[in-house]
């Protein structure tokens, strides 16, 4: 990969590489814009099988962020890290540790986060070395584990789908499919669950379909069957890039509205394609947004009630978007990405006019 020429496409500013000889930690911190404010996203851990899709998958989750939080209203910045290794046997305080000293050494231009793969608690330990890190558990003044904020931010969001497409915001009756029932899934699962409608659930881990379906009486389907299960909504809360040609054609639901980022392998085509196909796409990034607002939540002091009350804006948020849409005749994706791209050119000029206010101030010797 030219990675120059692949900054420069997709728009970022930097990208770090972090390696640590004595823990084994290889990491990758990238960071997409800082127009509105820090660049925030979370530290995915997982078992990349090469360094090349790594660097893809922080180059498009950090941009994602960007996107995020700019049509979240917040002053912050996109950015994602990657650490490559599996969890469950390569996570240890020392190397969670050496991975909080190099965010530490960015000095603030990237705050850390939990994601698929990493918890609060390892935030927790991040923290020994950096204070560039959100997401800390409630005990300790943060805001713990987002994904509760998350789930409800989906859950109205869902519910913004349902107006635009059936007239009615309810959910009661309504059959949704759910991809992967960890964090987020369950907790949308509990919502859905007391809303009355009906849900089914698929994930390659036992332990977690075991906990949903007993919990709440979801019906189990199996991992490759869930694109093509009869169903009103569709809701991919596992791993990014599940929605591409070969799926898209299955699937058998009216509306696509899950957690999981960067849900289509190719932004612009799979939204067309699933416009073409009368399906409704709430963009990922905007509705995934509550965890984002609950962890930004923490810079004022965390209120876990203000918190909330964001997260449920994402329903008037996402109506926006699809008036967008159908004002621009554009896919709900190019109408969320015009929606941040404005906010970021008008803070762009906002900042550019500032700094140069300030250099000017300087020439003349005020400042
Ligand atoms: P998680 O790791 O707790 O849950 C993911 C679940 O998906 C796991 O149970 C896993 O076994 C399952 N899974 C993995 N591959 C699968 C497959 N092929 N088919 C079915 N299931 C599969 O993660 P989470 O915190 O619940 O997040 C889910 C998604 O939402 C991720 O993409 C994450 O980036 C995104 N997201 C999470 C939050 C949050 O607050 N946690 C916020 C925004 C976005």
């Amino acid at each position: 990969m030219k990675i120059f020429e692949e900054l420069d496409r997709r728009g970022h500013e930097q990208v770090a590489y972090c390696r640590d000889a004595n823990t084994g930690l290889r990491a990758i911190v990238a960071i997409h814009n800082t127009v509105l404010g820090p660049a925030i996203g979370g530290a995915r851990m997982w078992t990349y099988q090469s360094e090349e899709e790594a660097l893809t998958d922080a180059l498009r989750l950090s941009r994602g962020m960007t996107y995020k939080a700019a049509v979240a209203g917040l002053n912050l910045g996109g950015g994602k890290a990657v650490i490559i290794g599996d969890p469950k046997r390569d996570k240890t305080e020392p190397l969670l540790r050496a991975y909080g000293r190099f965010v530490q050494g960015l000095a603030g231009r990237y705050i850390t986060a939990e994601d698929v793969g990493t918890t609060v608690q390892d935030m927790e330990v991040v923290r020994m070395e950096t204070d560039f890190v959100t997401g800390i558990s409630r005990s300790l003044g943060g805001s713990g584990d987002p994904s509760p904020v998350t789930a409800l931010g989906l859950f109205e969001g869902m519910q913004a789908c349902a107006k635009r497409m059936w007239g009615k915001d309810t959910l009661e009756g309504v059959t949704i499919a759910i991809q992967g029932v960890g964090h987020v899934g369950y907790h949308l699962c509990q919502h859905l669950h007391r809303e009355g409608a009906q849900v089914k659930i698929s994930d390659i881990d036992e332990d977690n379909l075991r906990k949903a379906a007993d919990a709440f009486g979801a019906s189990v389907v199996g991992v490759d069957e869930i694109y093509s299960t009869e169903c009103d909504i569709f809701a991919p809360c596992a791993l990014g890039a599940v929605l591409d040609d070969h799926t898209i054609p299955k699937l058998g639901c009216s509306i696509v509205a899950g957690s999981a980022n960067n849900q289509l392998a190719d932004e612009q085509r799979h939204a067309e394609m699933l416009a073409k196909r009368g399906i409704l796409y709430a963009p990922d990034y905007v509705i995934n947004a509550g965890g984002l607002i609950n962890v930004a939540n923490e810079f004022d002091g965390y209120d876990r009630e203000r918190a909330v009350q964001q997260a449920a804006g994402i329903y008037d948020i996402l109506g926006e978007v699809f008036a967008i849409a159908d004002r621009e005749g554009v896919t709900t994706v190019q109408a969320a990405n015009t929606m941040a791209e404005r906010r970021i050119a008008a803070m762009s000029k906002l900042t550019r006019t500032f700094v140069g206010a300030t250099r000017q101030r300087r020439g003349r010797g005020i400042s």
